[in-house]
């Protein structure tokens, strides 16, 4: 069994036939799986789904790249949205530098982030963050506004130092396609050395499908071959990593 920690079944790919690709992920294995929001609109959708299926949840909040021109109770949406039973964290949010120059609205990032760490706080539920090429403002901001429920770090694509620094404030580490890639090196170093106990597995589906899918659709049928390849790495049974994973995810989402 596996849970798919990471899916936007919530995106326009997958709004037709969304029951079959549902359906598929469960045959191969996928048991459970969180359909994560990145503005509004996406994470009422998340929610919606996540109520028509028991195995099914949702998170909700405003990605870094979804902050321009959003209504002033813009938070007060997102709580309001949180409060579904269904919801079982605050994400994705986080830091994206990659697509982000302007210092300004670097800035703005991290004033959201925070803000919506401190309601992850206030609502008791874990966090789902997005970091890319800011991994050390990501960290500061963690290690000062400290998500007591703690957290994952999605699509883990920093140093393996950087790694163990999260999961010593108690972080989850989550892999997904890219540590099946032919050329990528870090996201196999830091597939070796995340402990067990710390490591989670998504695909972040539509984006990043693994190898031999690379380039493809992605869907949430193909996490086991994430797993395989952790398993590779790890040089233990893919069960193991499937054990592993499945029971990190339930305690640290409680589902
Ligand atoms: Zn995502």
């Amino acid at each position: 069994m596996y849970i798919d920690t990471h899916t936007h079944f919530n995106s326009e790919e997958f709004s037709e036939n969304l029951p079959l690709f549902i359906a598929n992920a469960k045959d191969a294995g996928v048991d459970k799986m969180i359909i994560v929001g990145w503005d509004v609109e996406s994470s009422e959708r998340a929610v919606k789904i996540a109520n028509q299926y028991s195995f099914l949840y949702a998170a909700v909040g405003f990605h870094p790249e979804n902050l321009n021109g959003l209504a002033e109770d813009a938070f007060a949406q997102i709580k309001k949205i949180a409060s579904d039973q269904k919801v079982v964290a605050i994400g994705e949010i986080g830091l994206d530098y990659y697509w982000t120059k302007d210092e300004d609205a670097r800035a703005k990032q991290r004033k959201y982030f925070i803000r919506q760490i401190k309601i992850a706080n206030e609502l008791n539920k874990p966090i789902i963050v997005h970091s890319r090429d800011a991994s050390e403002d990501t960290f500061e901001i963690i290690n000062e506004y400290r998500p007591t429920k703690n957290g994952v770090m999605h699509c883990y694509s920093g140093s393996p130092e950087m790694a163990l620094n999260y999961v010593k404030l108690g972080m989850f580490i989550s892999l997904a396609g890219p540590v099946t890639f032919k050329n990528a090196r870090v996201p196999k170093d830091v597939a070796a050395i995340v402990p067990l106990k710390s490591l989670l597995i998504e695909t972040d589906c539509p984006y990043l499908a693994p190898h031999p899918f690379r380039g493809k659709l992605n869907e949430s049928k193909y996490l086991p071959y994430i797993a395989e390849v952790i398993a590779e790495i790890k040089n233990i049974d893919v069960e193991d990593i499937a054990e592993w994973t499945t029971r990190n995810a339930e305690r640290l989402f409680g589902i």
